[in-house]
């Protein structure tokens, strides 16, 4: 592994988690083991502590009994019988002197004499007594008999001492593998877990370099990391269509800017030619403040329709009466209307309501109105109605007007897009584009179905609210 990459590793999350938990757990179990040790040496000493102190009572009553000789006798069938724990039996007289004595020959590095010592006659306790070149002792127990001689009794550590020898050395055969596997899988684990937090940062710096289509892989696991992640892609989105919606407003300005400019342009100059008198002047003017006019429009509608794409536009929401919105716009289509002969049939029930801003629904309206006016020759018919299912509020706009074709349904929702039998008409081609985004901002959609020749029927679907 490369030192940077190994610096990189020391540093991550994984690593130290699994180093401080490998600790943590190695702390415990020494606890645990010292814990467990003490307690199984303790009670491995009082085994042994109890089998010297029977030992010494049954060899002391023996003797009380028979004397010597059965104390002889007794000594002889423990020689012959408990090799494996043998017993250390002395006899003294009352000034400590030794009558008796008897000890198996891996014990005979140790220092008797240390037991004829006159102080040692009185000796309750427990004695210890080293055996020489052993890490081990001899643990002896002391009786004084009813005729003032002192029986002994003892046992070599040794046999206990291997036994706890062997309960460290399978900790440790236990205890380290552990650790190892510990620390390995514990890095394992946290590198694991941590990966989306890794595959975020690449995400983020790819982001930061300019490759706003990254996105995190989800882990489908449904975790808050996941959820994070889901967060996090879901705002990538709505920034990424941000960017694109403002780029596409932009290009959409500066290419249908370009003509009415050059329309401005061109009216100012042939007037700075030509004009002699100031009626041309005036003429050059009032065009001017046209075309200047229509530029403002496009560039508002432009503004609305990418405000509303974003989720910019700021929506006043409330619960409208559809019938007071649809008055207030037939107030004003209705003259163009009339001028056409074209009549406007309407089935809107009194309590059907809207919840939308109120202002942003009579937009819709008057563009769809405006649309189906435009497009309906003279004499034609209108109808606009609304109705309510269990889930939506529909509001339809019918016209017997000159309908569009098949391949064109699909366009006419584009920015810009005018369709062929339409150039003649006045119109910036914004129209749809602006009801199809704010509908949506409303959570609600558009559909439209129409037939060349016969007509069209636009239908908004908004969302009835629970
Ligand atoms: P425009 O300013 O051209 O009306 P719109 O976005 O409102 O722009 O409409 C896009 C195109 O859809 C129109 O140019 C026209 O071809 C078609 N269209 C819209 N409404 C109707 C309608 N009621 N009847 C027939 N064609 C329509």
């Amino acid at each position: 592994m490369p030192l940077r990459s190994l610096k990189g590793f020391r540093k991550s999350i994984g690593f130290r988690l699994a180093l401080w938990y490998s600790g943590i757990f190695i702390l415990s179990s020494l606890l645990l083991f010292s814990l467990a040790f003490f307690h199984f040496s303790s009670s491995l000493k009082q085994q042994d502590k109890d089998a010297i102190q029977l030992k010494l009572k049954e060899l002391s009553s023996l003797f009380q009994e028979g004397g010597m000789a059965s104390l002889e006798k007794e000594v002889t069938v423990e020689k012959k019988f408990e090799k494996q724990s043998p017993f250390f039996i002395r006899l003294a007289d009352k000034r400590n002197k030794t009558l008796f004595l008897i000890f198996p020959y891996q014990w005979a590095d140790f220092d008797i004499k240390q037991l004829e010592r006159p102080d040692s006659i009185t000796a309750s306790e427990w004695i210890r007594l080293p055996i020489r070149y052993t890490k081990h002792n001899m643990e002896i127990a002391s009786a004084k008999l009813p005729n003032g001689y002192l029986l002994q009794t003892g046992r070599s550590t040794e046999r206990r001492e291997r036994t706890l020898m062997h309960f460290r050395k399978i900790f440790v055969a236990i205890i380290i593998p552990l650790i190892i596997v510990g620390v390995v899988g514990g890095t394992f684990l946290g590198f694991r877990a941590l990966k989306p937090i890794r595959n975020l940062i690449d995400t983020i710096r790819s982001v930061s370099t300019g490759r706003m289509d990254s996105r995190v892989p989800s882990t489908h696991t449904g975790d808050e990391l996941d959820l994070l992640i889901g967060f996090f892609n879901g705002m990538l989105e709505k920034i990424e269509t941000l960017i694109v919606a403002m780029k596409g407003s932009l290009d959409n300005i500066a290419h249908d800017l370009r003509t009415p400019m050059t329309r401005l342009r061109g009216m100012a100059e042939r007037a700075l030619q030509s004009g002699q008198n100031p009626g041309e002047y005036k003429e050059a003017l009032v065009g001017c403040i046209e075309e200047s006019v229509h530029i403002q429009t496009i560039l508002k509608t432009l503004m609305d329709i990418s405000e509303a794409e974003t989720g910019a536009m700021k929506l006043n929401l409330e619960e409208v009466s559809f019938s007071v919105i649809a008055g207030r716009v037939l107030d004003m289509y209705g003259f163009v209307a009339e001028e056409k002969a074209i009549q406007i049939h309407i089935s809107i029930p009194d309590e059907f309501r809207v919840n939308a801003d109120p202002s942003r629904l009579g937009q819709v309206l008057a563009n769809l109105l405006d649309n189906a006016v435009k497009y309906t020759p003279k004499k034609g018919h209108i109808y606009l109605e609304a109705k309510q299912t269990s889930s939506e509020n529909i509001i339809t706009i019918k016209d017997t007007g000159i309908g569009i074709s098949q391949q064109e349904l699909p366009k006419i929702w584009d920015r810009l897009y005018r369709g062929d039998q339409s150039r003649p008409k006045r119109g910036l081609g914004l129209g749809l584009s602006l009801v199809k985004a704010v509908v949506n901002a409303h959570k609600g959609r558009v559909d439209v179905f129409s037939e060349p020749g016969k007509g069209s029927s636009f239908n908004i679907y908004f969302p009835t609210s629970k």
